[in-house]
């Protein structure tokens, strides 16, 4: 047997460290075995996903070398890679499960489906909704069928006992059938759920070795018993443990950085990062800290990953970067980490036109764009004293215009002004007047190229994370403080 993984993210949003770190577990595995390592595209979510960020991802996680023998820009003989240009084999599948009388034609309402939940939550009973709830009377079910009512399909799960999922890492894991949902496999629009899709993609790809999140295992016992209506065998499942902030919480944008962008923008080499990443609950044989993806491979044991929740810590990383600049870079090999991270055509030529029309000597041009290439500026509280704005409400603005910018869709400029331009009327100032403690927290000087533009160039998370420099600087946010904050952000138009 071949041993074959896969990587399967959704592109909905910045290349995540996450992504990463789960890509380089699932090549590791694969070539210790010998075997191949699959890119694969979860795209059902046709909101939220964009070739944009489709493209981060295969972007970022080809920076960080970790190469896939198959998938949607390489090809391979189990196209295609992208999910949504697999419909007819989801729907071919879900027909396949209903003629079984594994799954279901679900024609219940929103409505119907709250009062349910309602009825079962005021009993203090799960809240999973089993088929034998959903049923509707036999005339009222052929009622909405020749009516052509819209409906999903769901699948078929047992409504007591337990099961038992077994795992590379783990125990096997218990779970009551009880809790478990007669999940939707294809929705009103025809689409899979992640769910479907996954399983008969893992499937028809031979993947063998599901290498995933621990944030998954509880979507296994539905996997399981899918992979057991279609009368498939079951990849090895492994979840692996979550990344952590410093203080344990889940990895998340809201402390940290989270998106390879940032990381590269910063300076980060390549091979630190996906060395560290390696060092996220595993270690080499010797315990060595710095060590290269090839030596990752050749010792790689996936028995040695500890489920202790891994810390990803910038200080950490950091010092393991400036570790391989020292130690692995000579003259030649740094010049070349200087012009492939932002001394480059592609990269200066987005600045200067920022910069052309503001300098009348080229010496002027390095003070005038110091921002554009380098991380946090160096700013302190009273950079902030000519904006006539009290602290609070300064750290406010801050914080609200990084909320905002978390969650927008595309990091384009027009979005970004709709934004601004919200929360101005919003603090009642001029556009200026708004985008003036913007300015320093992002330039780290009060005169220098547009703002907005600088942003733009910069992108969402070095911007954010600047904007939360500021905030630090300012005394930060107390936790009194943040909970008026989202209150207000959650009031915003
Ligand atoms: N599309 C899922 C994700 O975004 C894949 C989860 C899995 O590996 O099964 O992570």
């Amino acid at each position: 047997m071949t041993v074959r993984t896969r990587i399967a993210p959704s592109p909905t949003g910045d290349p995540h460290v996450g992504t990463a770190y789960i890509a380089l577990f699932n090549l590791c595995f694969a070539r210790q075995h010998g075997g191949r390592f699959i890119l694969r595209i979860e795209d059902t979510d046709r909101i939220r996903s964009t070739s944009e960020s489709e493209q981060m991802i295969l972007d970022s996680l080809r920076w960080l070398g970790l190469e896939w023998d198959e998938g949607p820009d390489v090809g391979g003989p189990h196209g295609p890679y992208r999910q949504s240009e697999r419909g007819d084999i989801y729907a071919e599948h879900a027909r396949q499960l209903l003629e079984a009388g594994h799954a279901f034609k679900c024609y219940r309402t929103s409505e119907e489906l709250d009062e349910l939940r309602d009825a079962r939550k005021a009993a203090g009973m799960h809240l999973a909704l089993k088929p034998a709830d959903l049923a509707l009377p036999v005339e009222e079910q052929s009622r909405r069928e020749r009516e052509g009512w819209p409906h999903v399909v769901r699948m078929k799960v047992p409504s007591s006992g337990t099961c038992m999922i077994d795992d590379m890492l783990r125990d096997p894991i218990e779970v009551d059938w009880a809790q478990v949902d007669a999940q939707i496999l294809l929705k009103s629009d025809g689409m899979p759920t992640y769910h479907l899709a996954n399983v008969v993609d893992d499937h028809l790809m031979g993947i063998t070795h599901v290498l995933r999140g621990e944030e998954w295992i509880n979507s296994a016992p539905k996997h399981q018993l899918l992979y057991e209506y279609f009368g498939w065998r079951m990849p090895v499942l492994c979840h692996m443990p979550l990344l952590r902030n410093p203080d344990k919480s889940k990895l998340s944008k809201r402390k940290n950085p989270t998106s390879i962008n940032y990381y590269r923008r910063m300076g980060f080499l390549p091979q630190a990062v996906t060395n560290y990443l390696g060092r996220m609950g595993w270690s080499m044989p010797d315990e060595r800290e710095k060590f290269g993806l090839d030596e990752m491979m050749a010792h790689f044991d996936i028995q040695r990953v500890s489920l202790g929740g891994p810390v990803f810590d910038l200080e950490k990383l950091t010092w393991l970067n400036g570790l391989y600049i020292r130690e692995d870079l000579d003259d030649r090999a740094f010049l070349k980490a200087l012009m492939e991270w932002s001394f480059n055509e592609e990269y200066v030529n987005q600045i200067l036109p920022q910069v052309r029309t503001r300098v009348e000597t080229l010496s002027q041009v390095v003070p005038l764009a110091g921002h554009f290439f380098s991380g946090l500026p160096e700013i302190s509280e009273s950079d902030f004293d000519s904006i006539k704005l009290g602290r609070e409400d300064l750290v406010r603005l801050l914080q609200l215009l990084i909320w905002r910018f978390e969650v927008v869709p595309t990091w384009d400029k027009e979005l970004l002004l709709a934004d601004i331009k919200m929360l101005a009327d919003h603090f009642e100032l001029k556009m200026k007047e708004f985008l003036a403690p913007v300015f320093i927290a992002i330039t780290g000087s009060s005169a220098s190229t547009s703002v907005m533009d600088a942003m733009v160039i910069l992108g969402s998370d070095m911007t954010r994370a600047r904007l939360r420099h500021a905030i630090e600087v300012l005394g930060g946010v107390s936790k009194k403080q943040a909970k008026r904050f989202e209150k207000e952000y959650r009031e915003l138009p």
